[in-house]
């Protein structure tokens, strides 16, 4: 997708801090981190939000959730880690190339909003 930030990532025209790739997603380390371990996990395919994932073909749905058990045990989170989509204007989406925000390393509080 042209002018799209996270596909510029994935193809290596802008920089990242890449933590795990394979043939169906890319994952990099946020630029603006909000725990010790915060991870934006992505589907090369380009498709704008969580609300769109549906369109994604299978095998591209089963390796987003199976790169994430990966990157939780890459990075030592055994104690736990938090999974968050930001979805359209009120979930304050800033970037519209689905992304899963993967958050550990401390003790996070129960709100969620
Ligand atoms: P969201 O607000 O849910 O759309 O999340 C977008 C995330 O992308 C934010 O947490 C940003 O800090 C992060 N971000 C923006 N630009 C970059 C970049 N160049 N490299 C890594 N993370 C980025």
């Amino acid at each position: 997708m042209e002018n799209c930030l996270f596909c510029k990532i994935i193809q290596g025209d802008i920089p990242s801090a890449k933590v795990y790739e394979d043939e169906y997603c890319f994952a990099f380390r946020d630029i603006n981190p909000q725990a010790p371990t915060h991870i934006l996990l992505v589907p090369k395919m380009h498709v704008a939000n969580i609300g769109e994932a549906c369109t994604l073909p299978a095998k591209v749905q089963t390796a987003l959730f199976a790169a994430i058990e990966k990157i939780a045990a890459a990075e030592k989170l055994e104690n736990g880690f938090r999974v968050v989509s930001n979805c359209g204007k009120d979930a304050c989406q800033s970037v519209n190339h689905l992304h899963l925000h993967i958050l550990g390393g401390k003790q996070m509080s129960e709100s969620m909003s």
